[in-house]
């Protein structure tokens, strides 16, 4: 599993980015989760009391973050106590999370497609008992992110389009018009576009709430369970993290984690101590 989480970190990946300014720097070093909230207050006008702060050892900063009134703001420190903020306004990682999935199969893929079938409904189920299992450690029994996925497997002549990495999101509108699905029904429009002669990587659009994930296997051709669960990682932990707001930064590369960062990053830890988990928080980080 490690492995994989190394691959897929390595996985090309570009998304859109928003504001990045420099500048500001703070005598507190190193940060703690109250002076941290301190520095967000200054910045942004909010009125927090803690939030997450992690040191990223890989990058050598501390990465904090904070949902709320439906923005994500995220600061980076450096070692000189410099500080990068960042905002955007992502979909937030909790609830029942509906994604429709395409799967475009090449030739070889489709003549094995229950197989296929087969392994990616396990691997999509091992992320949902990820979740489940996560709060089950803190004493909780409804998970803090559920997917519910519907999947469409469809061979390059059910589908023939040439560039299924441009105008993705096109696609998607052509596919739910041919099968009258509704795609206001969905919160991720998650593109796996299998084709072991052509592996590649993946990118996400948090604005479109977009996914996109290759086969990511350069050298590995095997249908196996394991590689389909770590295309799963690649599409619902990596690329679905995108979506969330989730940027490679927040991510030491060689921890040995669950998921693809630090949960806490998300929300999902409860910071203040009032017994919600942040991102479920009526009052978040207070
Ligand atoms: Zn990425």
């Amino acid at each position: 599993m490690r492995l994989i989480k190394l691959l897929t970190m390595l996985v090309l990946c570009s998304f859109l980015l928003n504001t990045c300014e420099k500048g500001d720097s703070n005598s507190l070093f190193p940060p703690n989760q109250q002076s941290m909230a301190q520095i967000f207050n200054d910045r942004y006008g909010l009125k927090i009391q803690r939030v997450p702060v992690i040191y990223n050892e890989f990058t050598d900063q501390y990465v904090s973050t904070v949902y709320i009134d439906g923005s994500l703001y995220r600061a980076y420190m450096d070692q000189n106590a410099e500080v990068n903020f960042k905002i955007t306004q992502p979909l937030f990682p909790k609830g029942e999370t509906r994604v429709l999935c395409i799967l475009r199969l090449s030739d070889s893929l489709f003549m094995q497609k229950d197989l296929v079938q087969e392994y990616w409904e396990n691997a999509q189920a091992g992320i949902n008992a990820l979740h489940q299992n996560f709060v089950l450690g803190y004493g909780q029994s409804e998970p803090i992110v559920s997917f519910k996925t519907d999947n469409y497997y469809l061979s390059h002549e059910d589908f023939p389009i040439q560039n299924p990495n441009e105008n993705t999101m096109g696609h998607f509108q052509d596919f739910a018009r041919q099968t009258n699905l509704d795609l206001e029904e969905y919160d991720i429009f998650l593109w796996m576009e299998l084709d072991l002669e052509q592996p590649g990587g993946g990118w996400a659009d948090w604005k479109a709430q977009l996914a996109y994930v290759n086969w990511i296997y350069e050298n590995d051709l095997t249908i196996n369970q394991e590689n389909f669960d770590g295309l799963a990682y690649a599409a619902y932990q990596h690329e679905i993290g995108h979506v969330w707001g989730w940027e490679h930064d927040w991510t030491d590369p060689f921890l040995n984690i669950d998921f693809i960062t630090i949960p806490s990053l998300f929300g999902w830890i409860d910071i203040d101590g009032d017994g919600f988990v942040e991102i479920l928080d009526p009052f978040p980080y207070q």
